[in-house]
């Protein structure tokens, strides 16, 4: 496993997260990045896992074969959002027959609007905390959980949240993979939280999500849904790369979304985090640039026969 260098000498790991691709367009995109990252070797790369019959089917085949076909070890997200506690268990028999035995488990959000208000289905599961047990329950799974840095968008206070994340820890989640953030302090706050909340609890990985933004659009829609903020003065170096032409300069926010992630990675890294998860929304591109800058090199492809 290739890993990242910090001052101390030290090697931590990097992991990536992709979505279901919607077509097969998006399908070719993906296995290009899967194809760029299995060359980085990542500790592990997740799929994300959305609503609706066919991506559904879709994400499932995929993760298979990323399990199948390549060195990658997949995790794969599973929500309860519209699934009876019987769909649950069968989906989790679906990913274990493509030897898929790694499942971050999640409530989910309602389709359609994120934010809106949450339905459990009526045969279904309330909080992620249940997940954790029902896969736990169903064999030899290793199940992660989603953590939030600034708290949870419907947890009263950072206390409740603290509270209601190591309880999934509890329930036999091993780790937490944290929402996005773009202020490190969130970062380490939340570690502080968990450990003053339960020693035993905080000895398990708290790992990081970084998205290195790559336009100011798509960043926006991304933190509105996930909760999370943006820092005032980073914003106002994003709106400035930006500029106030039609089209937002795509370049010149990509470079700052890029220094801004290494900076990140580089203060994470120095504070033990114990690997860096990033956003890639499929493409390979600003990730790999970014492991670059922290000292991972691309290995040279492999000489072709003449
Ligand atoms: P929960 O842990 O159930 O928490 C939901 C809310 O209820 C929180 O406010 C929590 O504090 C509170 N709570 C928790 N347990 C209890 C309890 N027992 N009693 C009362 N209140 C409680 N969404 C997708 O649709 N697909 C994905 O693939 C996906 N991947 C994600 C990956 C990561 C790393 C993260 C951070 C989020 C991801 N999400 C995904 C979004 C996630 O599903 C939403 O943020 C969702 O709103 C919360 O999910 P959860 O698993 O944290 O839920």
């Amino acid at each position: 496993m290739d890993r990242l260098g910090d001052p101390r000498g030290r090697r931590i790991p990097f992991s990536v997260e992709f979505s279901p691709p919607r077509d097969a367009d998006a399908e070719a995109r993906l296995w290009r990045a899967v194809r760029v990252f299995e060359r980085l070797g990542p500790a592990f790369v997740s799929m994300t896992y959305g609503a609706g019959g066919s991506t559904r089917d879709r994400t499932v085949r995929v993760t298979g074969e990323l399990a199948e076909a390549t060195t990658l070890l997949p995790v794969a997200h599973l929500t309860a959002v519209g699934h009876s506690i019987d769909e649950l268990r069968a989906m989790v028999g679906a990913y274990a027959d493509r030897g898929i035995t790694n499942i971050l488990a999640l409530r989910g959000d309602p389709p359609g609007n994120p934010l809106g208000e949450w339905e459990q289905h009526p045969e279904g599961l309330a909080h992620a905390d249940e997940l954790v047990r029902l896969v736990r329950d169903l064999g030899d799974f290793h199940v992660g959980v989603a953590s939030f840095p600034e708290g949870h968008h419907r947890s009263p206070d950072l206390d409740h949240d603290t509270r209601f994340m190591v309880n999934k820890l509890r329930a036999g989640a091993e780790y937490s993979i944290t929402q996005m953030f773009f202020d490190v302090e969130h970062y380490l706050r939340l570690r502080d939280r968990v450990a003053a909340f339960d020693a035993e609890q905080a000895a398990k990985p708290i790992i990081p999500e970084i998205m290195p933004i790559t336009s100011l659009r798509s960043a926006r829609r991304s933190l509105e849904l996930s909760g999370s903020n943006l820092p005032a003065a980073l914003e106002e170096r994003l709106v400035r790369a930006a500029g106030d032409g039609p089209e937002e300069n795509r370049a010149a926010v990509r470079e700052v979304g890029i220094d801004v992630a290494t900076e990140m990675c580089e203060r994470l890294i120095s504070e033990g985090a114990p690997c860096l998860h990033f956003i890639t929304l499929n493409f390979a591109r600003a990730t790999s640039e970014v492991l670059t800058r922290l000292g991972i090199e691309m290995p040279a492809p492999a000489a072709q026969p003449a």
